[in-house]
């Protein structure tokens, strides 16, 4: 038989302006170079322990059940709803896009009866909705998106939200993962129960954990669950005490990308998270006059529209592929195409993390100002 035989390792040097990965920042690349500790060794647990302070600090949080799940942004969502579901629940879903969609399907596998609200695409819930139908039949909880990366738009109002469900007695599980780090999470202030991120977006740290904040509310219910959590892999009670008591052993910590995001949370932690929102907004608002400019107007309405996540709705000048294709060959940049209703109309364009610059939307406004000439 032949061996294989391939080429070093060399990609291209991509400027990820997509929804995901982000551009990684230096300091993380170079944390993940640092050699391995044991799982369970004592000086990796306070390494653990930091990244909980870091998290709670970036969640706005309290909590002291905070920590990251293995696995990418979807993980996290897996977690948050196989936690909280019981087979039997009744459990209302928000839906304006992609995600929430997933969230529908996941909620599905896990037993519950799942009835949705949906908006169209691009547009956010109005809190009064969501309450009138909690009223109108009991739920276990009622899930959402902040941040819908699939069609940039930001859903405001999350205090009043969750203020309904618990006026009516349901938990509140929020996905952030587009949103930590970008723009404000108020985990305590606004009173969610669980919220979930990822580590690639705006952490700029590369796809692989999924930071999960829990409150004592939500907490108290995991342990008095009268079935066992659907998912071994991801049930918080057992990963609670690897983080925390004994540091029993679960499974074993992916420890290079938990230098990664210690380090991630160490640069938001620097930057400081009013002055990283400002930067965030500052330079969307950049991107949106460029693309007004040259006739690529953003999809959502200001009001809220997302700054860690650009939707521009495409020009019969701009083909969808062959322009993103052109992007990529030509100047090494990654922007995404839509889903579902918004396939072939908007483009979609991150400005995340450490790929919040000035430079890379000057860059890309030129790349596109040629692909229209
Ligand atoms: C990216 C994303 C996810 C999924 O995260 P993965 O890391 O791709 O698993 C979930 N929700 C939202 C809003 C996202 O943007």
């Amino acid at each position: 038989m032949d061996v294989p035989q391939f080429k070093d390792l060399n990609p291209s040097p991509r400027l990820l302006l997509g929804p995901g990965p982000s551009p990684i920042h230096p300091r993380v690349l170079r944390a993940m170079a640092t050699p391995l500790l044991g799982h369970l060794d004592p000086e990796f647990l306070t390494l653990l322990n930091e990244t909980q302070q870091l998290l709670r600090y970036v969640f706005q949080t309290k909590n002291e059940l905070t920590i990251s799940i293995s696995g990418t942004g979807t993980a996290g969502m897996e977690a948050a709803l196989c936690n909280l579901i019981e087979p039997g629940d009744n459990v209302l879903v928000a839906v304006v896009g992609y995600f929430g969609e997933r969230m529908v399907s996941m909620a599905q596998r896990y037993g519950a009866t799942v009835d949705r609200l949906d908006r169209p695409w691009g547009e956010i819930f109005d809190p009064a909705d969501i309450e009138k139908q909690l009223a109108q039949k009991k739920y276990k909880l009622v899930a959402f998106v902040q941040a819908e990366t699939s069609t940039g738009a930001l859903q405001l109002n999350v205090k009043d939200i969750a203020a309904a469900a618990h006026k009516h007695g349901a938990f509140v599980v929020m996905d952030c993962v587009t949103s930590l780090g970008g723009v404000p999470v108020e985990v305590d202030n606004w009173d969610v129960d669980i919220a979930y991120s990822c580590s690639q977006k705006c952490l700029s740290c590369p796809p692989g954990l999924a930071p999960i904040t829990v409150s004592p509310r939500a907490r108290d219910f995991l342990r008095s669950r009268k079935t066992p959590v659907g998912n071994w892999y991801l049930d918080l009670m057992l990963l609670e005490k690897y983080w925390g008591g004994d540091h029993a052993y679960h499974h074993t910590a992916p420890i290079t990308m938990n230098y990664a995001l210690r380090e991630g949370l160490r640069i938001v932690a620097e930057e400081g998270l009013d002055a990283r929102f400002a930067r965030h907004r500052a330079n969307a608002e950049m991107l949106w006059a460029g693309l007004e400019e040259i006739d690529l107007p953003p999809f959502v309405p200001l009001k809220h529209r997302l700054p860690a996540l650009t939707t521009c709705a495409l020009s019969p000048r701009l083909d969808d592929a062959s322009g993103r294709k052109r992007l990529l060959d030509e100047y090494n940049i990654e922007v995404a195409g839509g889903f579902g209703p918004l396939k072939g109309k908007i483009w979609r364009i991150g400005l995340m993390g450490f790929g919040s610059r000035r430079e890379n939307i000057t860059l890309l406004l030129a790349a596109l100002r040629k692909l229209l000439a």
